[in-house]
């Protein structure tokens, strides 16, 4: 098990108690990641088994690593007819890059190349492969007429979001079959359904210093709880530290001091594009987005550990540091 998978194993606490209904719960490895499902209710197994499919299925089309995966064909031929789910979730990342004027941005394909964040073979880009890999980004490169997408010169990458839709599409399966009471972790990304006897879910948020102790917990029902972090994937080089997260505009880790971001709303795939994006905006130009998201709860932790907390989540995020409030 790589550092990175151990850590998200301790990196969320989702605290179960005993249940009243019947409970399922099951594990699998998708999406370069361990996922983590507790449903309870009457078809609960049946549930997993269409959400372990509907996971597999999603991996196989969004990985791009992966040679007969539909993104890589879409990203190689340029152009391709493409699925109902390829189609939505590329129209779903437009949408929030639209929104963060382009901080989100899933065309970043080829500066993360050069990265090496996909097969962990990391190094530092020069100047010069980065001047040509920057002008290969921007999401007004892709073009859409009905399933048929073309790319102009650039290439997709759904590693900041495709865990998000998968966590949409999970919660839509649990809900076809009726159940009302479930908790899942996708990696970082959380899903609390209805409550948990009575009470709310209690998620842990990763302290991004010590990342096998929580900062504080969220008590949510019906919520996503998405963290992006710099923990998550890094490499030191020359004593410098490099992250996964990169700002589309310059190809380098955002020039700000945010460790980790996370977002509390109800749709995984939208929180999991911000907490991406919130990374590279840092935590001024987020707050000026968020002024007409009441719907939204963020909380930031910056390099020194502060805490920044949008102040409507202040009844349900519980800690013992220090917070200070943002958009009070
Ligand atoms: P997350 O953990 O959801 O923040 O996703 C991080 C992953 O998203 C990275 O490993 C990259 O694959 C991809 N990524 C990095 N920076 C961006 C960005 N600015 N916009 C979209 N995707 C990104
Ligand atoms: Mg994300």
């Amino acid at each position: 098990m790589n550092k990175f998978k151990f850590i998200l194993l301790f990196c969320i606490i989702l605290i179960l108690s005993a249940c009243s209904h019947p409970a399922a719960q099951k594990q699998l490895f998708a999406m370069d990641t361990y996922m983590n499902f507790n449903v309870k209710g009457k078809n609960s197994q049946e549930a997993l088994n269409k959400i372990c499919d509907e996971i597999f299925n999603l991996d196989i089309i969004f990985d791009r690593n992966e040679k007969s995966s539909e993104l890589n064909t879409l990203n190689q031929s340029k152009i391709s007819n493409v699925s109902d789910e390829l189609l939505d979730i590329i129209q779903q990342s437009i949408d929030i890059s639209e929104q963060t004027n382009g901080a989100f941005d899933i065309t970043l394909a080829p500066v993360l190349d050069l990265w090496g964040f996909y097969n962990q073979n990391y190094k530092v880009p020069s100047d010069d492969e980065l001047k040509l890999s920057l002008n290969k980004i921007g999401y007004k490169k892709i073009y859409i007429t009905g399933n048929n997408i073309s790319l102009d010169n650039t290439e997709i990458d759904l590693g900041g979001v495709a865990k998000g839709y998968a966590a949409d599409k999970t919660i839509e399966i649990l809900k076809e079959y009726n159940i009302e009471s479930a908790i899942i972790s996708l990696g970082g990304n959380v899903y609390a359904l209805g409550n948990n006897d009575g009470k709310p879910w209690q998620v842990g948020i990763c302290d991004p210093f010590n990342t096998e102790k929580n900062i504080g917990i969220v008590e949510v029902e019906n919520k996503a709880v998405i963290t992006s972090g710099v923990y998550q994937r890094n490499f030191n080089y020359e004593g410098k530290f490099y992250h996964h997260i990169i700002d589309p505009k310059t190809g380098l880790n955002p020039n700000n001091n945010i460790s980790s971001v996370t977002v509390i709303g109800s749709n995984s795939t939208e929180c999991d594009a911000l907490s991406t994006a919130f990374m590279v905006m840092g935590i001024d130009e987020s707050a000026k987005f968020l002024i007409n998201r009441d719907d939204l709860g963020v909380i930031f932790i910056t390099n020194t550990n502060d805490l920044y907390v949008t102040y409507n989540i202040k009844n349900y995020f519980i800690t013992d540091n220090t917070v200070n409030f943002i958009n009070e």
